[in-house]
Protein backbone atom coordinates (compact mmCIF):
# COMPACT_ATOMS: atom_id res chain seq x y z
CA UNK A 1 0.00 0.00 0.00
CA UNK A 2 1.04 3.18 -0.38
CA UNK A 3 1.80 5.87 1.75
CA UNK A 4 -1.77 7.22 2.03
CA UNK A 5 -0.35 10.83 4.20
CA UNK A 6 1.64 11.84 1.20
CA UNK A 7 1.33 10.09 -1.49
CA UNK A 8 -2.19 8.52 -2.66
CA UNK A 9 -2.53 9.75 -6.34
CA UNK A 10 -6.20 9.22 -6.63
CA UNK A 11 -6.82 11.27 -9.26
CA UNK A 12 -6.81 10.51 -13.16
CA UNK A 13 -3.41 12.89 -13.89
CA UNK A 14 -1.22 12.44 -16.85
CA UNK A 15 2.09 13.18 -16.02
CA UNK A 16 2.73 15.58 -19.36
CA UNK A 17 0.05 18.02 -18.97
CA UNK A 18 1.61 21.49 -18.26
CA UNK A 19 1.29 23.76 -15.12
CA UNK A 20 -2.44 25.03 -15.86
CA UNK A 21 -3.88 21.82 -16.32
CA UNK A 22 -1.87 20.52 -13.27
CA UNK A 23 -3.04 22.89 -11.01
CA UNK A 24 -6.48 22.58 -12.01
CA UNK A 25 -6.15 18.80 -11.40
CA UNK A 26 -3.90 17.30 -9.27
CA UNK A 27 -5.08 15.99 -6.08
CA UNK A 28 -8.75 15.43 -6.91
CA UNK A 29 -10.78 12.30 -6.06
CA UNK A 30 -10.84 9.40 -9.33
CA UNK A 31 -13.22 10.37 -11.94
CA UNK A 32 -15.87 7.39 -11.00
CA UNK A 33 -19.04 7.60 -10.59
CA UNK A 34 -20.67 9.73 -7.24
CA UNK A 35 -17.26 10.82 -6.35
CA UNK A 36 -17.39 14.56 -5.06
CA UNK A 37 -15.05 16.38 -7.63
CA UNK A 38 -13.39 17.94 -5.05
CA UNK A 39 -11.65 16.34 -1.65
CA UNK A 40 -14.30 17.11 1.51
CA UNK A 41 -13.05 18.95 4.50
CA UNK A 42 -12.01 16.00 6.84
CA UNK A 43 -12.77 16.86 10.09
CA UNK A 44 -10.85 14.07 12.15
CA UNK A 45 -8.75 14.07 15.20
CA UNK A 46 -8.43 10.47 14.75
CA UNK A 47 -8.88 7.40 12.34
CA UNK A 48 -9.73 4.09 12.89
CA UNK A 49 -6.57 2.13 13.34
CA UNK A 50 -5.25 -0.67 11.40
CA UNK A 51 -4.74 2.20 8.46
CA UNK A 52 -2.12 4.77 7.28
CA UNK A 53 -3.35 7.85 8.90
CA UNK A 54 -3.63 6.67 12.48
CA UNK A 55 -3.94 10.68 13.94
CA UNK A 56 -5.14 14.20 12.96
CA UNK A 57 -1.20 15.43 14.12
CA UNK A 58 0.33 12.71 11.48
CA UNK A 59 -2.24 13.26 8.48
CA UNK A 60 -5.07 14.20 6.96
CA UNK A 61 -6.83 13.89 3.32
CA UNK A 62 -7.75 17.09 3.22
CA UNK A 63 -4.18 18.24 3.65
CA UNK A 64 -3.22 15.44 1.11
CA UNK A 65 -5.16 16.41 -1.50
CA UNK A 66 -3.49 20.29 -1.43
CA UNK A 67 0.00 18.97 -1.19
CA UNK A 68 -0.60 16.43 -4.36
CA UNK A 69 -1.13 19.62 -6.16
CA UNK A 70 1.61 21.72 -4.87
CA UNK A 71 4.17 18.56 -5.01
CA UNK A 72 3.09 18.55 -8.42
CA UNK A 73 3.51 21.74 -9.48
CA UNK A 74 6.72 22.08 -8.03
CA UNK A 75 8.13 18.66 -9.13
CA UNK A 76 8.70 17.09 -5.84
CA UNK A 77 6.74 15.88 -2.28
CA UNK A 78 4.64 18.32 -0.42
CA UNK A 79 4.15 18.94 3.23
CA UNK A 80 1.93 21.09 4.60
CA UNK A 81 2.03 23.37 7.82
CA UNK A 82 0.08 25.70 9.91
CA UNK A 83 2.10 28.70 8.19
CA UNK A 84 5.30 30.28 6.46
CA UNK A 85 6.57 30.49 9.60
CA UNK A 86 5.97 27.03 11.06
CA UNK A 87 7.84 25.54 7.61
CA UNK A 88 10.62 27.87 7.60
CA UNK A 89 11.38 27.05 11.72
CA UNK A 90 10.87 23.17 11.15
CA UNK A 91 13.56 23.56 7.95
CA UNK A 92 15.89 25.27 10.56
CA UNK A 93 15.45 22.90 12.93
CA UNK A 94 17.13 20.30 10.83
CA UNK A 95 20.39 22.14 11.44
CA UNK A 96 22.85 20.94 13.69
CA UNK A 97 23.99 22.44 17.08
CA UNK A 98 26.76 25.72 15.74
CA UNK A 99 26.85 24.61 11.83
CA UNK A 100 26.53 27.80 9.92
CA UNK A 101 23.71 29.01 7.91
CA UNK A 102 24.05 30.83 5.15
CA UNK A 103 20.92 33.29 4.18
CA UNK A 104 20.37 37.14 2.51
CA UNK A 105 20.93 39.74 4.33
CA UNK A 106 17.28 40.54 2.91
CA UNK A 107 15.84 37.89 3.80
CA UNK A 108 12.24 38.21 4.52
CA UNK A 109 11.84 39.71 8.16
CA UNK A 110 10.60 36.76 10.23
CA UNK A 111 13.23 34.30 8.69
CA UNK A 112 16.18 37.04 9.81
CA UNK A 113 14.22 37.32 13.20
CA UNK A 114 14.31 33.61 13.67
CA UNK A 115 17.99 33.34 12.75
CA UNK A 116 19.14 35.98 14.66
CA UNK A 117 16.96 34.63 18.07
CA UNK A 118 18.35 31.09 17.53
CA UNK A 119 21.68 32.33 16.62
CA UNK A 120 21.75 34.92 20.14
CA UNK A 121 20.77 31.60 22.12
CA UNK A 122 24.18 30.11 20.46
CA UNK A 123 21.72 27.14 18.60
CA UNK A 124 23.75 27.89 14.91
CA UNK A 125 25.40 30.54 13.47
CA UNK A 126 24.97 32.81 10.55
CA UNK A 127 26.54 34.66 7.81
CA UNK A 128 23.62 37.05 6.15
CA UNK A 129 24.76 37.72 2.27
CA UNK A 130 24.05 40.26 -0.38
CA UNK A 131 22.26 37.58 -2.55
CA UNK A 132 23.07 39.49 -5.78
CA UNK A 133 26.53 39.20 -5.48
CA UNK A 134 26.63 35.44 -6.42
CA UNK A 135 30.68 34.77 -5.91
CA UNK A 136 30.31 36.38 -2.41
CA UNK A 137 27.60 33.60 -1.70
CA UNK A 138 29.42 31.36 -3.59
CA UNK A 139 32.49 31.38 -0.95
CA UNK A 140 30.77 32.18 2.06
CA UNK A 141 28.89 28.01 0.99
CA UNK A 142 32.18 26.73 1.36
CA UNK A 143 31.84 26.08 5.69
CA UNK A 144 28.03 26.00 5.24
CA UNK A 145 25.77 23.24 6.63
CA UNK A 146 22.22 25.17 5.01
CA UNK A 147 22.61 27.74 2.64
CA UNK A 148 19.19 29.59 2.40
CA UNK A 149 17.64 31.21 -0.91
CA UNK A 150 14.74 33.51 -1.37
CA UNK A 151 14.56 35.22 -4.88
CA UNK A 152 13.18 37.92 -5.38
CA UNK A 153 13.84 38.88 -1.85
CA UNK A 154 11.08 40.52 0.14
CA UNK A 155 10.58 43.15 -0.47
CA UNK A 156 14.21 44.38 -1.93
CA UNK A 157 13.22 42.19 -5.02
CA UNK A 158 16.88 40.91 -5.26
CA UNK A 159 17.17 37.96 -7.66
CA UNK A 160 20.05 34.35 -6.93
CA UNK A 161 21.89 32.86 -9.13
CA UNK A 162 20.21 29.84 -7.55
CA UNK A 163 21.89 27.24 -10.19
CA UNK A 164 25.04 28.22 -9.60
CA UNK A 165 24.58 28.44 -5.38
CA UNK A 166 23.01 24.99 -5.44
CA UNK A 167 26.24 23.78 -7.02
CA UNK A 168 28.58 25.45 -4.76
CA UNK A 169 26.49 24.49 -1.69
CA UNK A 170 26.46 20.37 -2.71
CA UNK A 171 30.01 20.42 -3.48
CA UNK A 172 30.45 22.01 0.37
CA UNK A 173 28.23 19.28 1.43
CA UNK A 174 25.35 22.22 2.29
CA UNK A 175 21.57 21.76 1.62
CA UNK A 176 20.20 24.03 -0.32
CA UNK A 177 16.96 26.08 0.70
CA UNK A 178 15.23 28.44 -1.74
CA UNK A 179 11.76 30.57 -0.23
CA UNK A 180 9.67 30.30 -3.39
CA UNK A 181 6.81 32.55 -1.86
CA UNK A 182 7.27 35.22 -4.12
CA UNK A 183 7.85 33.99 -7.32
CA UNK A 184 5.48 30.93 -6.81
CA UNK A 185 5.76 27.43 -8.71
CA UNK A 186 4.62 28.94 -11.84
CA UNK A 187 7.27 31.45 -12.42
CA UNK A 188 10.47 29.27 -11.03
CA UNK A 189 10.66 25.50 -9.75
CA UNK A 190 13.76 25.61 -7.67
CA UNK A 191 13.55 21.81 -7.43
CA UNK A 192 14.90 22.08 -10.86
CA UNK A 193 17.30 24.40 -10.82
CA UNK A 194 19.54 22.27 -8.06
CA UNK A 195 17.49 23.41 -4.79
CA UNK A 196 16.96 20.66 -1.90
CA UNK A 197 13.85 21.81 -0.33
CA UNK A 198 11.36 24.62 -1.17
CA UNK A 199 9.53 26.81 1.05
CA UNK A 200 6.14 28.73 0.56
CA UNK A 201 4.17 30.60 2.51
CA UNK A 202 0.86 29.45 1.25
CA UNK A 203 -0.64 32.39 2.86
CA UNK A 204 0.30 34.84 0.01
CA UNK A 205 0.14 33.97 -4.03
CA UNK A 206 -0.56 30.32 -3.34
CA UNK A 207 -3.78 30.46 -1.53
CA UNK A 208 -4.14 34.02 -3.07
CA UNK A 209 -7.59 35.71 -1.10
CA UNK A 210 -5.97 36.78 1.96
CA UNK A 211 -8.38 34.57 3.80
CA UNK A 212 -5.88 31.69 4.96
CA UNK A 213 -2.69 31.41 6.85
CA UNK A 214 -0.30 28.31 5.69
CA UNK A 215 3.02 27.31 4.73
CA UNK A 216 4.39 24.44 2.87
CA UNK A 217 7.68 22.30 2.26
CA UNK A 218 8.59 20.44 -1.10
CA UNK A 219 11.31 18.37 -1.44
CA UNK A 220 12.04 15.56 -4.16
CA UNK A 221 13.91 13.49 -1.99
CA UNK A 222 12.23 10.99 -0.14
CA UNK A 223 14.73 10.92 2.81
CA UNK A 224 14.26 14.34 3.45
CA UNK A 225 10.85 14.24 3.02
CA UNK A 226 10.63 11.87 5.84
CA UNK A 227 12.94 13.45 8.20
CA UNK A 228 11.14 17.12 7.37
CA UNK A 229 7.42 14.85 8.02
CA UNK A 230 8.86 13.61 10.95
CA UNK A 231 9.41 17.19 12.44
CA UNK A 232 6.44 18.26 11.50
CA UNK A 233 4.34 15.73 13.44
CA UNK A 234 6.65 16.25 16.57
CA UNK A 235 6.45 20.16 16.24
CA UNK A 236 3.30 19.88 15.43
CA UNK A 237 2.92 22.60 13.33
CA UNK A 238 -0.28 21.23 11.13
CA UNK A 239 -2.61 23.65 9.24
CA UNK A 240 -6.05 23.38 10.10
CA UNK A 241 -8.40 21.50 7.54
CA UNK A 242 -10.54 24.10 6.27
CA UNK A 243 -7.38 26.70 5.13
CA UNK A 244 -6.15 23.11 3.64
CA UNK A 245 -9.51 23.40 1.68
CA UNK A 246 -9.40 26.51 1.21
CA UNK A 247 -5.69 27.11 0.46
CA UNK A 248 -6.40 24.37 -2.38
CA UNK A 249 -9.61 26.03 -3.94
CA UNK A 250 -7.36 28.85 -4.43
CA UNK A 251 -4.51 26.92 -5.88
CA UNK A 252 -6.94 26.12 -8.80
CA UNK A 253 -6.85 29.25 -9.87
CA UNK A 254 -2.97 30.34 -9.17
CA UNK A 255 -2.12 30.41 -13.48
CA UNK A 256 -5.02 32.80 -13.65
CA UNK A 257 -4.12 34.71 -10.97
CA UNK A 258 -0.31 35.38 -11.32
CA UNK A 259 -0.83 35.84 -15.08
CA UNK A 260 -2.88 39.07 -14.46
CA UNK A 261 -0.86 40.12 -11.21
CA UNK A 262 2.21 40.26 -13.31
CA UNK A 263 0.26 41.65 -15.93
CA UNK A 264 -0.46 44.73 -14.24
CA UNK A 265 2.71 44.74 -12.26
CA UNK A 266 4.57 45.07 -15.50
CA UNK A 267 2.40 47.76 -16.60
CA UNK A 268 2.51 49.98 -13.69
CA UNK A 269 6.51 48.93 -12.63
CA UNK A 270 6.75 51.09 -16.37
CA UNK A 271 3.91 54.04 -15.75
CA UNK A 272 5.43 54.59 -12.14
CA UNK A 273 9.25 54.78 -13.68
CA UNK A 274 7.69 58.16 -15.39
CA UNK A 275 6.08 59.80 -12.28
CA UNK A 276 8.07 62.97 -10.94
CA UNK A 277 7.52 61.56 -7.43
CA UNK A 278 8.80 58.31 -7.86
CA UNK A 279 12.95 58.23 -6.84
CA UNK A 280 12.95 54.21 -7.90
CA UNK A 281 11.34 51.09 -8.90
CA UNK A 282 12.21 47.86 -8.15
CA UNK A 283 10.33 45.07 -10.79
CA UNK A 284 12.60 41.98 -11.35
CA UNK A 285 10.53 41.45 -14.65
CA UNK A 286 8.22 39.09 -13.61
CA UNK A 287 5.71 38.38 -10.50
CA UNK A 288 3.08 40.27 -8.88
CA UNK A 289 5.24 42.24 -6.96
CA UNK A 290 6.39 46.26 -7.52
CA UNK A 291 9.05 48.05 -4.71
CA UNK A 292 9.09 51.73 -5.24
CA UNK A 293 11.02 54.30 -3.27
CA UNK A 294 9.25 58.02 -2.64
CA UNK A 295 11.26 60.56 -4.09
CA UNK A 296 9.74 62.63 -1.19
CA UNK A 297 10.90 60.53 1.61
CA UNK A 298 9.51 58.00 4.66
CA UNK A 299 6.97 60.82 5.63
CA UNK A 300 5.38 61.25 2.19
CA UNK A 301 5.46 57.39 1.66
CA UNK A 302 3.44 57.44 5.35
CA UNK A 303 0.70 59.61 3.64
CA UNK A 304 0.57 58.00 0.32
CA UNK A 305 -0.13 54.80 1.50
CA UNK A 306 -3.23 56.17 3.69
CA UNK A 307 -4.30 57.93 0.73
CA UNK A 308 -4.97 55.28 -1.81
CA UNK A 309 -9.03 54.01 -1.98
CA UNK A 310 -8.75 51.35 -4.54
CA UNK A 311 -4.96 49.96 -3.20
CA UNK A 312 -5.92 48.65 0.52
CA UNK A 313 -3.23 49.95 3.42
CA UNK A 314 -2.14 46.13 4.46
CA UNK A 315 0.81 44.32 5.40
CA UNK A 316 0.81 40.67 3.42
CA UNK A 317 0.67 39.74 -0.10
CA UNK A 318 -0.41 37.71 -3.20
CA UNK A 319 -4.27 38.08 -2.42
CA UNK A 320 -6.29 38.88 -5.61
CA UNK A 321 -6.89 42.53 -3.83
CA UNK A 322 -3.97 45.06 -4.50
CA UNK A 323 -2.28 46.80 -1.29
CA UNK A 324 0.87 47.70 -0.62
CA UNK A 325 2.43 49.13 2.90
CA UNK A 326 5.66 51.09 3.77
CA UNK A 327 7.90 48.26 5.21
CA UNK A 328 10.20 49.92 7.38
CA UNK A 329 7.11 50.95 9.30
CA UNK A 330 8.28 47.20 10.55
CA UNK A 331 11.41 48.14 13.54
CA UNK A 332 12.42 44.82 12.06
CA UNK A 333 12.85 45.41 8.72
CA UNK A 334 16.85 45.78 7.76
CA UNK A 335 18.03 49.23 8.07
CA UNK A 336 19.49 49.11 4.31
CA UNK A 337 15.79 48.32 3.07
CA UNK A 338 15.10 52.30 1.76
CA UNK A 339 13.06 53.78 4.36
CA UNK A 340 10.97 55.26 2.00
CA UNK A 341 10.21 52.16 -0.01
CA UNK A 342 6.88 50.97 -0.39
CA UNK A 343 5.77 47.47 -1.40
CA UNK A 344 2.78 47.32 -4.31
CA UNK A 345 1.21 43.81 -4.39
CA UNK A 346 -0.56 43.82 -7.64
CA UNK A 347 -3.77 42.43 -7.41
CA UNK A 348 -5.91 40.93 -10.68
CA UNK A 349 -8.48 44.34 -10.63
CA UNK A 350 -8.27 46.59 -13.56
CA UNK A 351 -5.00 48.05 -14.16
CA UNK A 352 -6.49 51.33 -15.14
CA UNK A 353 -8.14 51.95 -12.29
CA UNK A 354 -5.27 50.53 -9.90
CA UNK A 355 -2.96 53.12 -11.56
CA UNK A 356 -5.79 55.60 -11.75
CA UNK A 357 -5.49 55.27 -7.93
CA UNK A 358 -1.77 55.11 -7.45
CA UNK A 359 -1.46 58.59 -9.66
CA UNK A 360 -3.62 60.23 -7.81
CA UNK A 361 -2.13 59.59 -4.77
CA UNK A 362 1.32 60.35 -5.49
CA UNK A 363 0.06 63.67 -7.71
CA UNK A 364 -0.94 64.70 -4.16
CA UNK A 365 2.13 64.49 -2.42
CA UNK A 366 4.16 67.31 -1.31
CA UNK A 367 7.30 67.65 -3.34
CA UNK A 368 10.33 66.46 -2.22
C1 LIG B 1 4.98 36.00 4.48
C2 LIG B 1 6.27 35.32 4.16
C3 LIG B 1 6.75 34.28 4.97
C4 LIG B 1 6.04 33.85 6.24
O1 LIG B 1 4.82 33.27 5.97
P1 LIG B 1 3.56 33.28 7.00
O2 LIG B 1 2.53 32.51 6.26
O3 LIG B 1 3.21 34.72 7.23
O4 LIG B 1 4.02 32.62 8.26
C5 LIG B 1 7.92 33.66 4.59
N1 LIG B 1 8.61 34.04 3.48
C6 LIG B 1 8.17 35.06 2.69
C7 LIG B 1 8.97 35.45 1.49
C8 LIG B 1 6.99 35.73 3.00
O5 LIG B 1 6.58 36.74 2.23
Amino acid sequence: MTDATTDDRTDDRNEAWKPATVAVTAGRPPHEPDQPLNRPVTLASTYVAGGDLEYGRYANPTWSAFEEALGALEGGRALAFSSGMAAVTTVLDLVGHDALVVAPRHSYTGTLLQLGDLEGRGRLRTDLVDITDTDAVVAACADAALVWLESPTNPALELADIERIAEAAHEAGAHVVVDNTFATPLLQQPLALGADIVVHSVTKFLAGHSDVLMGAIVTADDQLHGVLKARRDLLGATPGTLEAFLALRGLRTLHLRVERSQANATELATRLRDHAAIEEVRYPGFGGIVSIVLAPGAMAADLFVRSTRLWVHATSLGGVESTLERRRRWKAEPATIPDALVRLSVGVEDVDDLWEDLRTALDALPTA
